[in-house]
């Protein structure tokens, strides 16, 4: 019997956290938290969290990663794979979460202590992409990369006599990493696949997307105005700035200096990266007209030309972000167009409603500067799942990492097309795969 229980992740955007057994062996894939006020962490059920036959992370980001400690203190005492990469950005993340635990007076729900238990095994020290080997004891995986994250995975696992493909947050479309799926025989006889789909049954493709946002950012340099991206530190800040400066070469680019970390880590870690992406990256940071470092940094670059800025958070949380937002605010020459999720309750997600809200007949209230959402996709929506399902074809599929709703109506549409065992649930259920 193959069984997969939803600890977090699935009809929810956040704390993904899934737990498969099969034939005596099981395993956790990913143990995140909900990036909501002090954090929502999975709903783990302590009797299974000593005895698991070890535990895959599949990228560093919080909502995959930041509860691993809280296994360690429940008593569980096995490894945890993952990539190099993805441990060489845990530490950043970490530090992160328990500043904002801390700045919304909440406290860890793990020491630290606990997280120095924690055994992290790579990966890729023990076998190269697309070939299988045992973790644990009746356990076989194979991994390959995902195109989210520089060390972000794919999996494949082998228990019991099932296989079970976990797509990890992927994303197909990015413009400097790698991604690729299992191929030949390996494709054989999949019984679940756990599948990002965290865009639902949105339609875009990366490049719609990008046209608009090239589009939007040249009308507001015409009309004299500044453009302020958000991005996080690392991922989509690193994705484009290369794809601005070389279809926008007219427009001077003034970004933050931390942006480089991110730049850094790319170069690090280049096996990741698609062919010619490390060159890139390269040429485009030569192409920065600043960079700015500390608050009058800042204050002369706002003061010169109309640029276009790369500030370092991608929901303006930061000090540094909200001077920024202080002083393009008023001016509707000004636009600050988010490309990412916008968390509820986040500063980013306030500014998108005070700048596009509503009067009581539903027209437009427009306040101060532009603010406009677009997508920079990291994730997969409905062409992106629909493309996977046909390569993987699996018996049953479980969509994750949406609202339920969301997920509810990508499912309605695959079912349309002719797609079979598909399902969405919610944390706290299970799901009896064969
Ligand atoms: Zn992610
Ligand atoms: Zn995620």
């Amino acid at each position: 019997m193959l069984t997969a229980a939803v600890w977090g992740g699935a009809g929810e955007h956040g704390r993904s956290c899934y737990l498969i057994e099969c034939g005596g062996v099981s395993v956790l894939l990913d143990c995140g938290v909900k990036k909501t006020g002090i954090g929502e962490y999975p709903l783990f059920d302590r009797s299974k969290v000593s005895s698991l036959s070890t535990v895959f992370l599949s990228h560093a980001h919080e909502d995959h990663s930041m509860a691993i400690p809280m296994l360690y203190r429940m008593g569980y005492e096995g490894e945890v794979w993952t990539t190099r990469a993805t441990l060489n950005q845990l530490p950043a993340y970490y530090e992160a979460w328990e500043k904002q635990v801390r700045s919304k007076g909440g406290v860890l729900p793990y020491e630290k202590t606990d997280r120095e238990r924690v055994r992290y095994r790579c990966m890729e020290e023990s076998a190269a992409a697309g070939t299988w080997f045992e973790t644990a004891p009746g356990i076989r995986v194979c991994w390959g990369p995902s195109g989210h994250l520089a060390g972000s995975i794919w999996l494949l696992i082998e228990m019991g006599g099932q296989r079970v493909f976990y797509s990890g947050d992927y994303c197909g479309e990015s413009s400097l990493l790698q991604a690729n799926l299992p191929s030949g025989s390996d494709l054989e006889d999949i019984s679940l696949a756990i599948v990002d789909a965290a865009y639902g049954s949105r339609p875009e493709v990366q490049e719609q997307e990008l046209q608009r946002l090239l589009g939007t950012i040249s009308e507001v340099s015409d009309r004299g105005g500044h453009v302020l991206l958000p991005v996080p530190v690392y991922g989509r800040g690193q994705e484009l700035l290369p794809i601005i400066a070389a279809s926008l070469p007219e427009i001077p680019i003034v970004c933050e200096e931390t942006l480089l970390h991110g730049f850094r880590e790319l170069a690090a870690f280049q096996d990741w990266l698609k062919p010619g992406a490390l060159e890139r990256t390269r040429q485009a940071i030569r192409s920065v007209a600043t960079f700015v470092a500390d608050a009058e940094g800042v204050q002369a670059a706002l003061a010169g030309p109309p640029s276009i800025f790369f500030a370092p958070d991608g929901l303006l949380q930061t000090s540094i972000a909200r001077q920024y937002y202080r002083a393009l605010s008023e001016d509707p020459r000004h636009a600050i167009l988010f490309t990412g999720h916008l968390y509820e309750g986040s500063f980013g997600a306030k500014v998108w409603r005070k700048h596009n809200g509503m009067d009581k007949t539903g027209a437009a209230t427009l306040f101060g500067c532009e603010v406009q959402r677009f997508r920079y996709k990291v994730h997969q929506g409905l062409p992106d799942v629909r493309r996977m399902l046909e390569r993987i074809r699996p018996l049953q599929t479980l969509l994750v990492h949406a609202d339920k709703g969301e997920t509810d109506l990508l499912a309605a549409r695959l079912v349309e097309e002719g797609f079979t065992g598909l399902h969405s649930l919610v944390p706290g259920k299970q799901l009896l795969v064969v």
